[in-house]
């Protein structure tokens, strides 16, 4: 028997000369990148030619990607390595970029915010500190102001990038918190100090829920204010619900307004909501997430034209402003407030003080460069690409709006900003509607429409439930739809509507 202990594995050595094994010579990387862009702008012109989605299982990704298997002892041929991964995301990926994805928000990118990605992660600067960023630092800056003019708000308010709609609602919240509360809630917390509340309207994004949660206000603050018929916030509900706050003890810490809601693209009554707030010094914030940008458009519900009385607004520059994943942004009207909300200064922390710290503005430490994408797609296109842009998305939603009512099995809904809902309806269940028992089939019915859909991949649509129905959602942030998409996607969906209506008759 053998009684030598096993010998431990060679350490490698750290030599002098050889390059790390991540690091690229340059000759390496110039035709690995090559090749990868030729390979991207092949695919981008394959889109509309492949499935929007291909409607596979978790566990076939998952046998593709070998995903049991464990971390590769050894390195493999960087050309290979990236040819495959390149292959493997466009044939497996959900393409949001396709011409008739109409899916929740999610537009397809910009090809120029593909290209700034790579070039910001080429220098990689930490946009925490001015000193860590000095050019980027300002071109974010310089983003923020730029996106402020595009929704009519004052170029002097203070903000920054965010990863997306849900973090620029939940700085804000945050801000408004210290503003109503002061300062010392955050040393004290919630607990110690009076209580407070916030009021959304029923349609308020999910992010009231997680602000509230995580903040230690809790959902329990959250007071659900209805909408009236037109989907918009009952503004006598709202002023109701404040005064027995009021008279309660209980502090209204912000109301939020929304420009654009998610299912069907309703915009709140701004200015009326800005008057309520201004006469009762309360916070007034607008999620903008989907909607704010169409305010660059003279034809819109006029309160867009209103962002400006807000004292925070989230704006997603990922959905409207078609820079790729992730970029949210959050207005400020008073500068300070962020700071106020956010800042400590720790000794290890020696930062200029003229120049602007995100680190001191937001709840991130290191910070990327999200602006570089947006920052150059303003540029490439201008205020005047923007609104031709926006206006042509309003106009296609309203073109399949119209195709939708024209089709004899689908019943239109709802249409707003570039939000169209609808459903489909058998012929003969039309003298019906109405009637609970049909009601309850027809959500059953165009659940099964969706997942047939989503399962075919000619068209992508989501869902809203408005007014307690269960509707189709086609949503246009999307450069590349266009007519002839909308004329086609009606009868592709009364089509689907028929064979899921067979399927569950014959069930
Ligand atoms: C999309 C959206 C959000 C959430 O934004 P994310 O970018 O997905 O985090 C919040 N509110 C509204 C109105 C939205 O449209």
């Amino acid at each position: 028997m053998d009684t030598t202990p096993p010998k431990a594995p060679a350490t490698p050595q750290p030599s002098l000369t050889a390059r790390s094994p991540l690091d690229l010579d340059a000759d390496t990387f110039r035709e690995l990148g090559h090749d990868l862009v030729d390979r991207i702008a092949t695919f981008l012109e394959s889109l509309p030619s492949r499935p929007v989605t291909r409607g596979v299982s978790p566990g076939e990704i998952r046998d593709l990607l070998r995903s049991e298997a464990s971390v590769p002892e050894t390195g493999r041929d960087p050309a290979g390595l990236l040819a495959d991964t390149a292959q493997l995301l466009f044939d497996q990926s959900l393409h949001n970029g396709h011409p008739r994805f109409l899916g929740y928000i999610t537009s397809s990118a910009a090809p120029m915010g593909m290209l700034a990605d790579l070039l910001a992660a080429s220098v990689n600067p930490n946009l925490g500190a001015w000193t860590l960023s000095p050019v980027a630092s300002e071109i974010e800056a310089q983003t923020v102001r730029w996106i402020a003019e595009l929704l009519r708000c004052d170029p002097a308010s203070g903000g920054l990038l965010v990863s997306g709609g849900n973090m620029a609602n939940t700085v804000a919240f945050w801000a408004a918190r210290v503003a109503a509360a002061g300062e010392a809630i955050r040393a004290r917390g919630h607990s110690a100090g009076e209580p407070m509340a916030v009021y959304a309207s029923a349609e308020t994004h999910t992010w009231i829920q997680k602000a509230t949660d995580l903040s230690g206000l809790g959902t329990d603050a959250i007071r659900w204010i209805p909408t009236a018929d037109d989907l918009r916030l009952d503004l006598q509900a709202l002023q109701a619900a404040m005064d027995e706050d009021q008279r309660a003890g209980i502090r209204p810490m912000m109301v939020v307004g929304t420009a654009g809601t998610v299912s069907t693209g309703a915009v709140d009554d701004l200015p009326a909501l800005a008057e309520i707030c201004r006469s009762r010094k309360v916070w007034f914030h607008v999620d903008g997430a989907y909607g704010a940008p169409a305010a660059i458009l003279p034809d819109v519900p006029q309160a867009l034209h209103q962002l400006a009385l807000a004292d925070s607004v989230a704006v997603d520059p990922h959905k409207w402003l078609y820079a790729p994943l992730e970029a949210g942004c959050v207005l400020v009207r008073d500068r300070e407030a962020l700071r106020k909300a956010f800042a400590y200064h720790p000794p290890y922390y020696h930062f200029g003080e003229e120049a602007t710290n995100y680190v001191d503005l937001g709840p991130q430490n290191s910070r990327g460069f999200r602006a570089l994408k947006v920052w150059l797609a303003i540029q490439q296109i201008g205020r005047d690409g923007y609104r031709q842009m926006i206006a042509d998305d309003v106009a296609m939603a309203r073109l399949l709006h119209a195709h939708v009512e024209a089709h004899p099995d689908l019943e239109a809904h709802t249409l707003g900003l570039s939000i169209s809902t609808f459903r489909y309806v058998p012929p003969e269940l039309r003298e019906k509607i109405g009637d609970p028992e049909t009601e309850a089939y027809l959500e059953r019915l165009n659940r099964a429409v969706q997942a047939r859909l989503e399962k075919g991949g000619e068209v992508f649509l989501s869902n809203a439930v408005v007014r307690g129905r269960y509707l189709l959602r086609g949503c246009i942030v999307n450069f590349r739809t266009g007519d002839d998409d909308m004329a086609a996607i009606p009868g592709i969906v009364a089509r689907e509507g028929a064979l899921a209506h067979a399927e569950l008759a014959s069930s």
